[in-house]
């Protein structure tokens, strides 16, 4: 581990790290006497910007510089960086560390002691870790220090020698106040566009890495996340193994990789719920019978103990017609993010099956009912989408589909049956945003059935609530307001 051992220079190149972030970069002197000129008449103005293809996984910088009247120099290179591990921000911190070593070399080597640099970029949450990298400790745990360590080191030398700022710009502005940071944001993103197609990805740290695990690669964004995994994992997995009596050979049948993509994006709140959901811990009466001491029963029909499988295929005519709603909804979304039209049949077919089954979903099916499906699919691609339904009811189960645990075969099927793209990421983003609409699906189960016992409107929640605080008080018993109850109470006094 080294933190700035690199001595200042004036070679642009004195790092493997430079070398690869300037491959395309030739600099005749004539420009770099233009740009040591602009920058000692204080007239200097200049914008990077990063770009990534999640397509091909190839990422570019681009900055160009320039004075308000005549553009000097337009660049672009590649970003460094394991492909797994870009992320916008580290993107626009390699833009930002290109051009500000940049202007180091040039006020180095042509002994500039005066003059002034203004550079723009349109990432705030760059700027802000850049001006406030968190105290002490706490800047070695954010994403890229080791890129924002860099950029401190070069502007700190260059501030020696001449006045140098940081300003945000808004990228990609269509408004009527146009302005020539404007100019500048648009020219420096076709830069970093154009440089996409000829960029090739290596993992090579700057300088001053901070961080070289042995993982394969050196790391320097998203690094929490691949220690979080590394800590939590197994754990994790035993857990899914207890619940789930699954083998590792059914565990690996699971599209894990779609249901973490699934899950990416959402709120904070949300994220919980789905959790919960997904690991079956959500509150339904058989988890308040076991923590509670409460009736077990399903609040909708009366009927059946509630588990989380109950609520997804409760029989009351309320939670039918509801549920036969929200399965138009999902239908209407599988269409949309183009699911091929037999691999959503084949999908239809089981969340119907397992949303009318009165034996829980998990069970295996009887090889009839997988033939009839399968006789109805009737199509050229049957091996595949067979295999992945056939997968989906056996080991895994309809039930585990509906939490987001799809057969990793769904990819597949959905690919052989002639899924738009023929990347590797089409497939990706198909079965993450399958794994999403599941989710969403399951979780408007989840909220009707909160609803019936709540209240589905505000007046209604509040009616219920007074009629459970009325009947406490005929029985005559001292309400005791425990720490939980406190703020739903609280909520109804003031709705009152
Ligand atoms: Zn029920």
């Amino acid at each position: 581990m080294s933190v700035h051992s690199h001595s200042s220079s004036s070679n642009l190149i004195d790092h493997p790290y430079y070398a690869f972030l300037y491959r395309d970069l030739s600099l005749s002197d004539a420009i770099g006497h233009r740009t040591s000129e602009a920058v000692s008449q204080k007239a200097l103005l200049a914008c990077c910007n990063g770009s990534y293809d999640p397509c091909t996984l190839s990422s570019s910088y681009g900055f160009v510089c320039g004075t308000a009247q005549t553009p000097v120099l337009r660049a672009s290179g590649p970003c460094p960086g394991h492909p797994n591990h870009m992320s916008a921000l580290h993107l626009e911190l390699v833009s930002i560390n290109a051009t500000v070593k940049f202007f180091h070399y040039i006020c180095y080597k042509f002994v500039i002691e005066d003059g002034s640099i203004t550079l723009y970029n349109d990432c705030k949450k760059a700027q802000k870790l850049i001006n406030f990298p968190g105290r002490k400790f706490r800047r070695f745990l954010i994403d890229d220090y080791d890129l924002i360590a860099e950029i401190h080191h070069c502007t700190k030398e260059l501030q020696t020698k001449v006045s140098f700022q940081l300003l945000w710009v808004k990228g990609h502005y269509t408004g009527t106040k146009r302005e020539i940071q404007h100019d500048l944001n648009r020219e420096a993103h076709s830069q970093a566009c154009a440089a996409l197609s000829t960029s090739t990805t290596l993992d090579v740290s700057p300088p001053s890495s901070l961080v070289e695990l042995s993982c394969g690669f050196s790391i320097t964004s998203r690094w929490q996340a691949t220690i979080k995994q590394l800590a939590h994992s197994e754990m994790l997995c035993s857990t899914i193994f207890r619940k789930t009596n699954w083998s590792l050979y059914t565990f690996n049948k699971v599209d894990w990789s779609a249901l973490g993509n699934g899950m990416h994006r959402l709120s904070r709140l949300q994220w919980f719920t789905y959790c919960k959901l997904l690991h079956g811990i959500l509150n339904t009466n058989v988890q308040n019978k076991k923590f509670y001491n409460q009736s077990d029963l399903c609040p909708c029909c009366h009927n059946a103990s509630e588990t989380f499988l109950h609520v997804l295929t409760c029989p009351n005519k309320e939670v039918t017609r509801h549920r036969k709603h929200q399965q138009v909804i999902l239908w209407k979304t599988l269409l949309a993010i183009h699911t091929p039209p037999q691999t959503l049949a084949s999908i239809r077919n089981g969340i119907l099956m397992c949303s009318t089954a009165p034996t829980p979903c998990n069970d295996t099916l009887s090889a009839t009912s997988v033939t009839t499906t399968s006789m109805r699919i009737g199509n050229p691609h049957l091996s595949t989408i067979q295999e992945a339904f056939q997968q989906q009811s056996g080991e895994l189960g309809w039930g585990n589909f509906l939490c987001g645990r799809i057969s990793s075969r769904w990819r597949v099927a959905a690919y052989d049956e002639g899924l738009v793209l023929n990347q590797r990421l089409a497939q990706c983003c198909w079965a993450a945003n399958l794994v999403k609409a599941v989710l969403n699906y399951s979780h408007s189960l989840w909220t009707f059935r909160c609803e019936v016992l709540h209240g589905h409107y505000q007046s209604e929640t509040v009616a219920k609530h007074l009629l459970s605080l009325q009947q406490q008080e005929t029985i005559g018993t001292i309400v005791t307001i425990t720490k939980l109850q406190y703020p739903s109470l609280r909520l109804g006094l003031t709705l009152r």
